[in-house]
């Protein structure tokens, strides 16, 4: 039989053939290959039942026409997407982005990633993402409304508590989630469970909106306890100033830590004496305006337009937080030389290859997003067993609930790159283990 590294390369060829056009999603891939040959060797049965295959092709692709009228009368059309990718584990499960820059293969992307970080989870959800490429930005609240009952018009016929449960991401928040879920409910009757990050009066969870910022700080706790560390009196930079970067602005603050800036797709602020928190979540959450604004209120702030990662200061923890490839190979040897000794991602994909690279060869603690913003997927779950069971947890449980799984996580990242010789390359154990689970639940189902 053929060996475990021309087998990975053989499929990744393919891959490659197949969606030349699609850079976000062969670079997924191409990093999820570049670690999981170990697994093929150990296991010719996955070689002989072609599992690398049949895994990198979605179970489904859906895309839709969007039509909508704006508040000038005119009908747009925007395109929309949703990625089924695997459900050997559980229903699909996985945000929305709604974002210009929004293609098939950024959803091919977004979604293949899902499928190990769901799996990481240790809860039962299979893996799935979707969007558009309408932007939200400078839309009145009734532009997006008829937008969003657009989508879901489509959408509807395709999802269900058991099948496939969207959440939000970029440009998807709670605003969008209550849109999306009206009309499904004017549609097909109130089922809460079709949707997760929902208002909590429409049956969603308590610690929903923080649960990613939080996750990641939890995750990234243990990543410096190990190495003798802690977020106390450390300068921290944020990238981002959604839901994630705030929540996780908020966590770093609370564990001791000095944010010092972070940004939005203008520019980004430096607050020497620590980001006044209040200030981004008035300016972003209700005013939803630029973060230049922050400098109306604390004028002894710095706002640069331009990319966050070119601020020149010393900082120690870098969290980006705010889309793909934010970080390249040049940007991480400038954050090195900064003294940067942890990373962890709390945006999908924010580093590229080259940038992991850098990070890995220095020898800096990298936490890759599969596994360090697996928070807000994981409380997602939680909130799905709140709607089967129609009943709410408090924040504490499931808080308590969401420290735990992310504890969990980062111990079976490290063991499982432990176990295969590969102490501290978390890439390769958050890949292997999200990977060896799905593996088997796909081998035991036959093929399919
Ligand atoms: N969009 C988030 C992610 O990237 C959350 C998905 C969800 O809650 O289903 O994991």
């Amino acid at each position: 039989m053929i060996d475990a590294k021309s087998y990975v390369n053989e499929v990744y060829t393919k891959v490659s053939e197949r969606d030349p056009d699609q850079p976000e999603y062969l670079q997924a891939v191409k990093e999820f290959f570049g670690t999981i040959e170990p697994v093929f060797a150990a296991h010719p049965e996955l070689i002989e039942k072609n599992i690398l295959e049949r895994l990198v092709e979605p179970e489904r692709i859906l895309q839709f026409r969007v039509p909508w009228v704006d508040d000038q009368g005119a009908v747009n059309v925007n395109r929309g997407y949703r990625v089924q990718y695997n459900s050997a584990i559980g229903p699909y499960k996985g945000g929305l982005r709604f974002h210009p820059s929004v293609t098939q293969s950024i959803v091919k992307f977004l979604g293949f990633e899902q499928i190990f970080k769901n799996s990481l989870t240790g809860l039962p959800i299979g893996g799935g993402k979707g969007g558009s490429d309408f932007d939200p930005k400078g839309k009145s609240d009734n532009e997006v409304m008829r937008f969003c009952q657009s989508f879901m018009t489509e959408l509807q016929r395709h999802i269900g508590p058991d099948i496939d449960v969207p959440a939000g991401d970029i440009g998807v928040g709670a605003r969008e989630i209550g849109f999306l879920f009206g009309q499904y409910k004017k549609l097909n009757g109130f089922q809460a469970g079709i949707l997760t990050g929902k208002p909590i009066f429409l049956g969603g969870s308590l610690a929903r909106t923080e649960a990613t910022g939080y996750g990641l700080v939890y995750f990234t706790k243990e990543m410096l306890d190990d190495i003798g560390k802690s977020f106390k009196n450390q300068k921290v930079v944020v990238s981002g100033s959604g839901n994630v970067a705030i929540y996780a602005i908020e966590k770093v603050q609370e564990f001791g830590g000095t944010v010092i800036a972070c940004s939005d797709s203008d520019g980004y602020i430096f607050d020497p004496e620590g980001i006044d928190l209040a200030l981004v979540k008035k300016i972003k959450e209700e005013k939803r305006e630029r973060i230049s604004e922050y400098l109306k209120e604390r004028p002894n702030a710095v706002y640069e337009n331009g990319n966050i990662w070119d601020l020149d200061e010393r900082y120690t923890i870098a969290l980006p937080c705010a889309t793909q490839n934010e970080i390249d190979g040049p940007t991480a040897q400038k954050m090195i030389s900064q003294g940067v000794g942890a990373v962890a991602e709390g945006a999908n994909m924010p580093c590229n290859l080259e940038a992991v690279k850098e990070f890995q060869k220095a020898g800096i603690v990298y936490g890759p997003a599969k596994a360090a913003n697996a928070g807000g997927v994981a409380v997602s779950a939680l909130e799905m067993s709140q709607n089967s069971q129609r009943l709410n947890w408090s924040f504490e449980e499931v808080d308590d609930e969401l420290k735990k799984i992310m504890k969990n996580i980062y111990k079976e990242i490290k063991d499982t790159a432990k176990f295969y010789n590969l102490d501290g390359d978390f890439v390769a154990g958050a890949n292997i283990a999200g990977f060896t689970k799905v593996a088997k639940a796909m081998l035991s189902q036959g093929v399919i």
